[in-house]
């Protein structure tokens, strides 16, 4: 099995592959990317390869990995409670007491903590105690979607596996596999970003579109400023890395409205909304301002300014 089952980041795959064939596996690792990049894929072939018995983990077929796999391995444990805003603090003191507890079964105990940035600093300081000192068989996979939120001495104590976008083509191939004839394969390929995760929610209809840019694409449609302007100034006080992601999801939006009136197909409503109310050379007017904008962001215009701007050029 090894770690094909992660598409794509081969250059991650391939480090941890020698570092873990040299005996080198570390008791921390920080797994990041946006959501649908991949990170739970990521940690179960870790926890696997970590708790493998056979040759090249993760062999796939001895008994630790097959438990990891079916997540039935009692010494795999997730650290989080899914209806709480932020990782209760009490559960990490309740793995911290349990880590010096030896393995029931595998060979290490594994902790996993899907939601690393949701841990607050008492969850982080918490944290960093057993990062401090680890039992030798202790292992944690933090997961996060923005490892700036996170201490920096939490942060400079883990190996660190950032995922990447994957290549259109390897995208293209996936989800050609996974629906054929899907019509809707290229939208979805370029509104995710490169994510497969992404891709296959859009596809299957499920994508989790944020408020704000159902706001702004409702703004958008409809020509309607008051809208426009209330969700622009509700991001007035937004970070950087909110701002990008957010306005390159209405850019594709919008590329994909743009696509729509020449005859492509759009998979999301809002875009099919737009093509059918505004002219091409509106949505490529917005499209270029947004991109600015972009790029404003990812300079050192405040974000506030931005706001400012795109409330102006957008009415
Ligand atoms: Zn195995």
């Amino acid at each position: 099995m090894g770690f094909e089952a992660l598409l794509g980041n081969e250059r991650l795959k391939d480090n941890l592959r020698s570092s873990l064939g040299r005996g080198k596996a570390s008791h921390f690792y920080l797994i990041s990317g946006p959501a649908g990049s991949g990170k739970r894929t990521l940690a179960r072939l870790l926890a696997a390869a970590l708790m493998c018995e056979g040759a090249n983990p993760p062999c796939g077929t001895c008994s630790g990995c097959r438990k990891i796999a079916n997540g039935l391995h009692p010494d795999f444990i997730t650290v989080d409670d899914p209806e709480k805003k932020t990782v209760p603090v009490d559960l990490i003191r309740k793995a911290m007491a349990d880590i010096y507890i030896q393995p029931n079964e595998g060979k290490r105990k594994i902790y996993l903590l899907p939601r690393g940035q949701d841990l607050n600093l008492s969850g982080q300081n918490a944290l960093l105690k057993i990062l401090e000192e680890p039992p030798p068989y202790g292992a944690f996979l933090l997961l996060t979607d923005n490892p700036e939120r996170l201490l920096p001495t939490v942060r400079s104590r883990c190996v660190e596996l950032a995922l990447r976008p994957l290549d259109e083509p390897l995208l293209r191939r996936e989800l050609e596999r996974r629906f054929p004839g899907n019509d809707g394969i290229s939208a979805a390929i370029s509104r995710s970003g490169g994510y497969l995760g992404q891709a296959i929610e859009l596809l299957e209809g499920n994508a989790q579109i944020p408020q704000q840019t159902l706001d702004f694409c409702e703004a958008f449609t409809l020509r309607n400023t008051m809208t426009l302007v209330k969700t622009l100034v509700s991001m007035e006080k937004w970070k950087r890395d909110q701002w990008i992601p957010m306005l390159q999801q209405w850019t594709s939006i919008l590329e994909e409205a743009l696509a729509s009136r020449s005859g492509g197909r759009a998979i999301s409503e809002q875009a099919r909304a737009i093509a059918a109310s505004r002219s091409s050379a509106d949505i490529l007017s917005a499209i270029r301002q947004i991109q600015k904008c972009t790029e404003y962001a990812q300079g050192n215009v405040s974000c506030a300014a931005i706001s400012g701007y795109l409330q102006w050029v957008l009415r």
